[in-house]
């Protein structure tokens, strides 16, 4: 039986399997994708401190995941199907095999947000994309769509805007992102701006897409990127943990859940700010928490 069984690797996940094998807990964790989560997905992290001038989000989770299993933690790249967290030992199952763990740190995280509106799904992964930096390359020399007013749209804008031109749709007239990246936004010839604008459906046009705004105007584009915001990925601790109305795991800054010996950190968690630097603090107080409950209720 593991002490620690943590799912999802991200910063979260990763930062707090770093520091429970460094406490010398036998951990594992499971991630079904790719490790580094949505920040392997970010082109370049600008404000995860110690990188001046930024760095590459694959890069900096690359590093994240070598130091961790340079410490003794093991990642295995496996989907947790369900998960039992009701009894004092907690179960993972996985596709042909059950792990038990003494205590569960959950780092999901989150995932881009779907619009909503006609067309959207019907043209996803054919037109439509939730990552500028796994699909903008498909665009080069084309026109592209960005939708959404945040940090993540002006980023997204930043990046597709050297091979393509975008036009940046935001159903408000003021932006949500109010950082420098928005300055560089506003000043790129590239990136055009169709403001108070919400999208009312997607729908094919010519070779290509047209988003359809509310109002009836029409913005033409190759490929249309949507960054509306994130979702939580908590569908697997539903009904075994308390979540809030939108799906985010209640834990406080000691990152217990409503569950013993559970534990929740990064973007899965309810909290104000989500970022590398607040995701990398809560794997590092989970794993704190872990060994002291593994501590106390085991030993
Ligand atoms: P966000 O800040 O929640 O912004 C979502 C945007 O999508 C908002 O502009 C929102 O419009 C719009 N939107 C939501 N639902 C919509 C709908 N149904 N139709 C049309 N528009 C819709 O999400 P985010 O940009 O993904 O950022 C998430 C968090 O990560 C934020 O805290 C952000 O600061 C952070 N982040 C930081 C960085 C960075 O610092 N480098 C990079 C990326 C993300 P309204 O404005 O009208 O609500």
């Amino acid at each position: 039986m593991l002490d620690v069984a943590i799912v999802g690797g991200g910063p979260a996940g990763l930062t707090a399997g770093l520091y429970c094998a460094r406490a010398g807990l036998s951990c594992a964790l499971f991630e079904r994708l790719m490790a580094g989560g949505q920040a392997s997905t970010t082109n370049v992290l600008e404000n995860y401190p110690g990188f001046p001038g930024g760095i590459g989000g694959p890069e900096l989770m690359m590093k994240f995941v070598e130091q961790a299993e340079e410490a003794g933690l093991s990642v295995e790249y496996e989907d947790v199907l369900s998960l039992d967290l009701s009894g004092r030992v907690k179960a993972l199952f996985l596709e042909g095999r059950e792990v038990q763990a003494k205590s569960v740190i959950l780092a999901m995280g989150a995932q881009r947000a779907r619009l909503g509106v006609p067309g959207e799904e019907e043209f996803a992964g054919r037109g439509v994309s939730y990552c500028a930096t796994c699909d903008g390359a498909f665009y080069a020399g084309k026109r592209v769509a960005v939708i959404g007013g945040g940090d993540t749209a002006i980023e997204d804008a930043l990046y597709l805007s050297a091979r393509s031109h975008v036009t940046l749709i935001h159903r408000r007239a003021q932006l949500r992102a109010t950082g420098r990246a928005a300055q560089r936004a506003r000043e790129n010839p590239n990136i055009e701006f169709c403001l108070g604008a919400p999208p009312a459906r997607i729908e094919k046009s010519g070779a290509g897409l047209a988003v359809v705004l509310a109002g009836g105007a029409r913005v033409e584009a190759d490929g249309v990127f949507i960054a509306v915001g994130t979702r939580p990925e908590t569908g697997l601790v539903a009904g075994q943990v308390e979540l809030d109305g939108a799906g985010y795991i209640l834990a406080g800054e000691d990152t217990r859940t409503s569950a013993d010996g559970v534990f929740a950190a990064g973007d899965a968690r309810k909290k104000p700010l989500k970022q590398v630097a607040t995701a990398v603090g809560d794997g590092a107080t989970a794993a704190a928490m872990a060994l002291k409950y593994v501590q106390e209720e085991w030993e």
